[in-house]
């Protein structure tokens, strides 16, 4: 077994990988790039090492400064987790030649499954069903319209190269295809840098059923069930359960024999997942089920599997590349009760789920729940930033309990429970799907979410008692049901006559003002200035859960949460919100324009950038004359507080 290994990624999985590692007694390095220095996986591992600046490109995805840490420690083998160089064939040989160890498969089966047409031609060939399409050489517009003639509309059209769901098109019929060809291509030559497609039937209403399987040096190879990820939004998972709902014997046998076939075929070793599509418009059918992909790598969504099955795929993974073979045969591995994974995400569902960025000034994960296990997945911690670099995944939830319905309302209550304030997050949208009624009803496919999409992400407006409870909170009245004076309620006040103190907050774009009178009892009357509603007596710590941070307070109200500002938003945008050597965002809003670049010497009162917030834009202008040491990425979603600009010192 190895005796220290690197982890060569960030965030939650470094983590995760490093937990395992750290149970099985072996030392871990961490990675890490400018914006990840003071990171939760650099504090997580036994020894860190510097790779390079913030962007991925020049760290994380630089495989020579990756393999030359690893010798400078003396690591005898890397974690890729997933993303940044999982799936790099020239990669894996690359370590390989420098006498280290891969934790992930070969390099040639990685590339065998790297491009979706030659993929599925390999698939075909080894018997495995392929959704009905044309994944041959040619890429003449009159072959391609041809061949989607023949396959029937409608049909999709897909990058080779693609992920993430780009370069795909969905052509409804014949007169759309030539005009959908060009801007699919177009998107796959920016997003890959091929432009060469394949084009399928589409299967309508389908469901996205993948199956985790695991192969070792010996031959061996074994599937861990199947894991359903249907909840996507713009083709990417959102929540994701294991086992299937609905899913029968006679489904699950001839999914999982198929997945090992398509493993075997390819002489894979370590874990990996085969995603198929799944027609179940008349049921889980065993002939309407059809390969799409292999990802060669530990999917994001592994913890579901894990607690299905009891098996700790980390583990299996470092056993598998030590030369071991699978620790378990095939009928050793059972399945018990249901598991689901919602990834809470740095991003604003009402903005078509833009990412965000922030620091995590409160950040509060779900208590354990009897009779069902929460696990929280995590690289960050309390007072830690989501920056524009990286993926904005702030935690996956995980939960399992002994059937579907209990974990899924197990699910909802530890949403429920979590506490993030700093940033905007999709927490109120995961806990509303996952009390979806068709959702519940195991009635999923992976148009769900788009159908629901203004249900899903309508913004909660305050209650009356929340926006009291928020007023009486930032006045710094404390609840004293023991304070036997009123006067000592509100100890800043209680020389002024009446008693009674104004305060205002903001939401959004209004400005809600109420007076707060101490009581008698200790309590408080908080009454709307606008004279409308009526008084509320309030306790407030003992009515909801509260975060105070910089200018700010937001208020958890069960699946809600309610962010105030303390101060006119508009007034301080004038201002610049200046601080050291950087330039912080105003207010939340969207960078609509970046007018500088890093390195460029800039006058003062130039123009910088535009902030879109409040339905308006500012300009964002340099407040001295310097050098820019780091700016923002246009299309980035800020939170206030967020640094938009910092400038090289000395000035
Ligand atoms: P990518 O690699 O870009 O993620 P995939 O081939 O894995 O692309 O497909 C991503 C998603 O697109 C699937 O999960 C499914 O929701 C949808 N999809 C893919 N192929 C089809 C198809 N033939 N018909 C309908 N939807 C499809």
């Amino acid at each position: 077994m190895f005796r220290k290994i690197l982890i060569a990624n960030r965030g939650e999985i470094a983590v995760r990988i490093m937990r395992t590692a750290e149970r099985m007694g072996i030392a871990t390095v961490a990675v890490y790039s400018d914006a990840d220095a003071g990171a939760m996986h650099v504090a997580t591992a036994d020894e860190a090492v510097h790779i390079g600046p913030a962007p991925a490109a020049e760290s994380y995805l630089d495989g020579a400064r990756i393999i030359a840490a690893a010798q400078a420690t003396g690591a005898e083998a890397i974690h890729p987790g997933y993303g940044f160089l999982s799936e790099n064939p020239d990669f894996v040989e690359a370590v390989e030649k420098a006498g280290l160890v891969f934790i992930g498969p070969s390099a040639k089966a990685i590339r065998a499954m790297g491009l979706k047409d030659a993929a599925k031609r390999l698939m075909e060939k080894a018997g495995v069903p392929v959704v009905p399409g044309y994944h041959g050489e040619a890429q003449e517009l009159v072959v391609l319209a041809t061949k989607a003639r023949e396959i029937g509309y409608p049909v999709l059209i897909k990058a080779r190269a693609g992920g993430g769901g780009k370069g795909m098109r969905r052509v409804d019929e014949p007169e759309k295809f030539a005009e959908a060809l060009a801007a699919a291509r177009r998107e796959a030559k920016a997003s890959f840098g091929d432009d060469r497609v394949l084009v399928e039937k589409l299967i309508e209403k389908p469901r996205h059923i993948e199956v985790q399987v695991f192969g070792d040096r010996h031959g061996n190879v074994v599937h861990l069930f199947e894991r359903d990820c249907s909840a996507q939004r713009r083709h990417q998972k959102v929540i994701e359960e294991a086992p299937a709902p609905g899913m029968t014997a006679a489904m699950r046998a001839a999914m999982t024999q198929a997945a090992k076939k398509a493993a075997q075929a390819i002489g894979y070793s370590g874990a990996g997942t085969i995603e198929f599509i799944v027609d179940a418009s008349k049921g889980l059918k065993p002939d309407r089920f059809w390969f799409m992909e292999m990802n060669t790598r530990l999917q994001v969504e592994h913890p579901v599997t894990e607690m299905v099955t009891g098996i700790d795929l980390v583990e299996w993974q470092i056993r598998v590349a030590a030369g071991e073979a699978l620790p378990r045969a095939q009928e050793e591995i059972a399945l018990s009760g249901h598991a689901f994974e919602a990834r809470i995400y740095a991003e604003d569902p009402a903005r078509d789920f833009l990412p965000a960025t922030g620091t995590l000034h409160h950040l509060r994960f779900p208590q354990a729940v009897p009779g069902a296990t929460v696990r929280v997945d995590t690289g960050v911690r309390e007072g830690d930033s989501i920056t524009p670099y990286y993926d904005p995944m702030i935690a996956k939830l995980i939960v399992h309990a002994e059937d579907r319905g209990t974990a899924l309302s197990v699910l909802a209550t530890a949403l429920d429970q979590t506490e993030i304030a700093g940033s905007t997050v999709n927490t109120t949208f995961l806990a509303r799907l996952a009390r979806d009624p068709d959702f519940a009803a195991g009635k999923l496919d992976t148009g769900l979410i788009a159908r629901r999409q203004d249900a899903l992400t309508e913004l909660p407006q305050p209650s009356a008692r929340t926006m009291a409870v928020a007023a009486l909170a930032a006045s710094g009245a404390r609840y004293r049901p023991e304070a036997p004076d009123p006067f000592d309620a509100i100890p800043a006040y209680a020389h002024f006559h009446p008693l009674t103190h104004r305060k205002t907050l903001f939401s959004g774009d209004r400005a809600l003002s109420h007076s707060i009178t101490g009581l008698p009892d200790g309590r408080f009357a908080v009454r709307p200035a606008d004279g409308e509603g009526e008084a509320l007596r309030l306790s407030a710590e003992a009515e909801r859960s509260i975060a105070a941070w910089p200018g700010h307070l937001t208020v958890f109200d069960g699946p809600h949460s309610h962010t105030f500002r303390l101060h006119d938003p508009l007034e301080e945008a004038g201002g610049g919100g200046l601080a050291a050597d950087s330039l912080r965002a105003p207010m939340p809003g969207l960078v609509k324009l970046v007018r500088a670049s890093v390195k460029e010497k800039v006058k003062k009162g130039q123009p910088l950038l535009v902030l879109e917030a409040m339905k308006m834009e500012h300009t964002i202008a340099a407040p001295h004359d310097g050098v820019i040491a780091e700016i923002v990425a246009e299309g980035v979603q800020v939170n206030d507080g967020t640094v938009l600009v910092r400038f090289e010192e000395p000035r």
